[in-house]
């Protein structure tokens, strides 16, 4: 492949995947209704497929680049793909005919399962640089994983290995859901030893859980603060009247809500992002109960 060849991957990556035959019939399906093809793309496990130019450089840069440079895939019309999992070389051909890719696993194969077919999909956009395929590669991975439930946690750990020796650290879309997720159920993972391996080998995989973790710490200590406000106002309450009807707007994720009588209150619990903001970081204004409106806010003078 000369230097059209994409950096090798890890040796985490199997290559022992077979593809199931219906997922071969996919893609030959989809393949036939484009009339005759002028490309052979070949595999690690000797498989050939036969597919069109034009639509795979429309969607491809890494095909476009070699198949219209200086490189021997141009005048051949041959692009040996060794170093990626077959089943993600077919995910790949597939979405760019079609937008999508069908998932077939093989039964009793270790490797073959939904979770990983989809990963490798995902791999495999980013090694060839179609960020199409990483979006819906990430969305079929993720409903994957929500389907399995309780026995989706012991996937996370590999999950995690694989990608993060497959993919550069500025690639963002399945890590950022990874850990997003991997910190909101840190606490069935952390009993895990797989987890801890995971936690001992990627560094910044165990930088995001404890950034995240800082970041909650602080949320928490705001809410602290927030609790004390609050008690703070309810016993005073009867020294300032009958509470008023204001509606806020979150800052953080716009989340509008109405309070009662919160113009004592320093600080605001948003219902939406969980985040405590102090009160003049929010858009607020009188509720009217006349109309159901809340009066523009520069008809309000902030506490
Ligand atoms: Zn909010």
């Amino acid at each position: 492949m000369a230097s059209t060849s994409p950096p090798d991957k890890s040796e985490s990556q199997s290559m022992s995947t077979k593809p199931s035959p219906d997922l071969l019939w996919a893609l030959y399906a989809t393949i036939s209704q484009h009339g005759p093809t002028d490309l052979t793309v070949r595999t690690s496990d000797g498989g050939e497929f036969h597919v069109h130019k034009k639509v795979v450089c429309e969607r491809s840069l890494f095909f476009n680049n070699a198949l219209n440079g200086p490189f021997k895939e141009a005048a051949s019309g041959v692009i040996d793909m060794p170093n990626d999992p077959p089943t993600a070389i077919i995910a790949l051909l597939q979405f760019t005919y079609k937008r999508e890719y069908d998932c077939h696993v093989v039964e009793g194969q270790p490797d073959s399962e939904p979770w990983r077919f989809h990963l490798d999909a995902y791999i495999a956009g980013s090694i060839y640089n179609i960020v199409s395929l990483k979006h819906y590669a990430k969305r079929r991975f993720t409903s994957t994983m929500f389907g399995l439930g309780p026995s989706g946690y012991s996937v996370i750990p590999k999950a995690i290995s694989i990608l993060y020796d497959s993919t550069p650290d500025t690639d963002r879309i399945l890590r950022d859901w990874l850990e997003d997720f991997s910190f909101l159920q840190l606490g069935k993972l952390m009993t895990d030893p797989e987890f801890l391996v995971v936690m001992a080998t990627f560094e910044s995989f165990r930088d995001a859980i404890a950034r995240a973790t800082n970041a909650e710490r602080a949320r928490v200590e705001r809410l602290d603060d927030h609790v004390a406000d609050v008690q703070w106002f309810v016993k005073n309450r009867v020294f300032h009247g009958p509470p008023e009807r204001v509606y806020y707007r979150c800052p953080n994720c716009r989340y509008k809500m109405t309070l009662n009588g919160p113009s004592q209150l320093k600080t605001v619990y948003c219902v939406g992002c969980k985040q405590v903001s102090n009160d003049y970081c929010w858009d607020w204004g009188r509720y009217d109960p006349y109309t159901g409106e809340s009066a523009s806010t520069t008809d309000i003078e902030t506490v």
